[in-house]
């Protein structure tokens, strides 16, 4: 089971192994940002916590995001990562309800605006909930390795993405990441794009590494790693 961590009197993080999500409750409504690798019950805990009607937001459609999805009768995620992350087939009985780059999701008091950052995969969003300051930024900007290989991906989108991000960061001081340190400064978003000028460039260092019968290109960098394809 996941374990809970209040962060304020409307705001948890759930421990799930190596991933974290999120709940955010705000004055009419709450939200549950992704929901774990191994946790089918994450509505039945965040409920726990909040008497408010309780939706379902993905940064991403990763299999580690998503294992609390058949609790809900809808995900809203980005249409990209419903189809190429096969949150369709995996829930097929949750229905998709889209987010799109700039929606507005109104908890009561606590908009969240949606930011779309193609890159990690092609519909992963970053969520800015912005009276707190906040930027929760799926696996784009986080310490450990961030996955850039296979056909969900699109490495040719990620920079673009990461301008996007620190074109906006005088709305946010902190973000939380979704794998290894919880917390991270807003200038983290530029530290993750240095390391990822370096693999772009071919002057950054590699090891061959076989991640779940895949050889693939392991870049451990100053501020985060990547996983890439060998090409
Ligand atoms: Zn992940």
């Amino acid at each position: 089971m996941a374990e809970i961590v209040r962060i304020d009197d409307n705001t948890w993080r759930f421990e799930d192994g190596f991933v974290r999500f999120f709940l955010l409750v705000g004055g009419n409504k709450a939200a549950l940002i992704d929901s774990g690798v191994n946790c089918p019950d994450a509505l039945d805990l965040a409920k726990a916590l909040t008497d408010k009607p309780i939706m379902l937001i993905n940064t991403h459609g990763d299999g580690d995001h998503t294992s609390g999805t058949s609790s809900f009768s809808q995900i809203h995620i980005h249409p990209l990562d419903y189809t190429k992350c096969e949150v369709n087939t995996r829930y097929p009985g949750t229905e998709l309800a889209e987010i799109h780059d700039g929606d507005v999701i109104e908890l009561g008091n606590r908009p969240l605006k949606i930011i779309h950052i193609p890159g990690h995969t092609s519909g992963s969003v970053a969520i800015l909930d912005s009276n707190n300051r906040v930027l929760i930024a799926g696996d784009s900007v986080q310490k450990g390795h961030i996955y850039m290989f296979g056909q969900k991906r699109e490495p040719d989108k990620f920079e673009a993405s990461l301008d996007k991000l620190i074109s906006i960061n005088g709305d946010y001081d902190t973000i939380y990441a979704s794998h290894d340190e919880f917390k991270l400064p807003k200038d983290y978003v530029c530290k993750v794009k240095e390391d990822w000028l370096k693999v772009m460039s071919g002057s950054a260092p590699y090891e061959i590494v076989d991640l779940f019968g895949n050889k693939v290109r392991s870049y451990t960098l100053d501020n985060c790693g990547f996983y890439m394809e060998d090409l």
